[in-house]
């Protein structure tokens, strides 16, 4: 499969260099030159295949035969070695939780599909060819990747987070590890580190020293394989015979946009729902039809604190870059940090069910789509574990959710971090 940039100015490139270049040379983003629907038996037969059969046969066309059949079915089979439990939370209303992997986000299959991707195709090589992912993270994106990057041969970690801007959990899930994992505490806030990254990307310094790759949703290893989720959840809700409408808590848009994959490739979707918090861009374009990007405001969601999502080219691209289109298969809500809150305690008092702010957001967003729908059945995602977000929980809910064994094992770990505050330093880091 041959990738092209959404930037149209670079060449055409396979897989492998889209997966080792993360972004093209002229800065777009990379895309699939062609999407095939999966054949009627598939989905008549989905409800006989097992998650990694399923994943298979989703994402093999992407890859053609740059990965050979029993090595991909071994790394699918090594990535999806947890469960994606599909709760019912009320009549009609579901929550996929993708967060019982190693790390509690749903990041963790993406992280770990890439990194297994990057590790066989370093196999192979017979020069030293060590490829570095360079990775700034306001949170979950860091854990996820360190984790899902741990001990894979040829290949170094190196994590850039603002020093006490991310909760405890997460700056030991970034920095216990050792091994091929390195954390960088920047003195400054997400953006400072963001702009670090970037600036090492544009760097020609690097050049036959070393080669630095992303682990951003932008990485095509990182984004397709969260098509799964919803293939998992429509195995679990076939039977069912209703409409299916997926609602997406939303940052950079790359988790709804595989879903919008998934559908391309046949998956009978309905419709989605993002919702999102203060940082509202995508709603007020499909209310407006103007894409305005605004600088990120803090919330209690903070995964979502984004104000100019880099996936939102490729889902205009996936909607022939029509607006019309996309409105009659996307719908947006935004909320504030009070009505996430009050989202949380109804559903903790009324359906027994705790959910993150994120989550929380989702199951919004679906009410107020399905509120005069019949026949539809609603799927909101939670897209990482409560326990992730106590301090901003409340307090209440808080105490009734049960420490998981992931959590606990980093929870008495000695942080390792090399603090730095500027590029240069960062530099001088990787060319060391
Ligand atoms: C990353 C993240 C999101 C947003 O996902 P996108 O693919 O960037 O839209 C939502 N919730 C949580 C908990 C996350 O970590």
């Amino acid at each position: 499969m041959n990738y092209y940039s959404l930037n149209h100015k670079a060449p055409k490139v396979s897989f492998e260099e889209a997966v080792v270049k993360g972004l093209a040379p002229d800065k777009g983003l990379y895309f699939p030159e062609s999407i095939t629907k999966l054949p009627d038996t598939f989905f008549q037969n989905i409800e006989k295949m097992d998650n990694v059969t399923i994943a298979y046969e989703v994402i093999q066309q992407f890859i053609g035969n740059e990965i050979p059949k029993n090595e991909l079915k071994a790394i699918l089979d090594d990535v999806l070695n947890f469960d994606f439990p599909i709760e019912k939370v009320e009549d009609d209303i579901y929550a996929l939780e993708l967060y019982h992997g190693p790390t509690m986000a749903f990041k963790d299959v993406g992280a770990r599909f890439m990194a297994r991707c990057l590790g066989y195709f370093n196999k192979d090589k017979k020069e030293n060819n060590e490829v570095t992912v360079l990775v700034a993270t306001s949170g979950d994106t860091g854990g996820a990747v360190a984790s899902g990057f741990l001990g894979v041969d040829g290949v170094e970690v190196v994590i850039l987070y603002p020093s006490g801007k991310v909760s405890d959990i997460q700056e030991r899930q970034l920095t216990t590890l050792g091994q091929n994992i390195t954390a960088l505490e920047v003195d400054g806030v997400f953006d400072d580190c963001q702009a670090m990254v970037k600036q090492a990307f544009l760097d020609s310094d690097y050049e036959g020293k070393r080669v630095l790759t992303s682990a951003n949703s932008i990485n095509i290893a990182r984004w397709l394989p969260q098509m799964f989720y919803f293939f998992i959840a429509y195995k679990a809700l076939k039977s069912k015979n209703k409409k299916l409408v997926f609602s997406v808590p939303s940052g950079n848009y790359g988790n709804i946009c595989a879903g919008m994959m998934a559908q391309k490739l046949g998956l009978p979707i309905h419709h989605f729902v993002t919702g999102t918090n203060a940082n509202n861009v995508v709603p007020n374009y499909l209310e407006t039809g103007k894409y305005v990007a605004k600088q990120s405001v803090q919330t209690i969601s903070n995964a979502m604190d984004v104000g100019d999502p880099s996936n939102f080219i490729r889902i205009k691209e996936l909607h022939n870059n029509n607006f019309e289109t996309l409105r009659n298969n996307l719908s947006g809500y935004s909320y504030s940090d009070a009505e996430t809150t009050e989202s949380i305690e109804n559903l903790y008092s009324k359906f027994n069910y705790i959910a993150d702010p994120h989550g929380a957001i989702g199951y919004l967003a679906l009410k107020a789509y399905l509120k005069d729908k019949t026949h539809t059945l609603g799927v909101f995602l939670e897209t990482a574990h409560p326990i992730k977000f106590l301090d901003v929980m409340p307090k209440t809910i808080a105490k009734e959710i049960k420490m998981p064994p992931q959590i606990e094992a980093v929870l008495n770990k000695d942080k390792k971090r090399i603090k730095i505050s500027n590029y240069n330093q960062l530099k001088s880091y990787l060319l060391s």
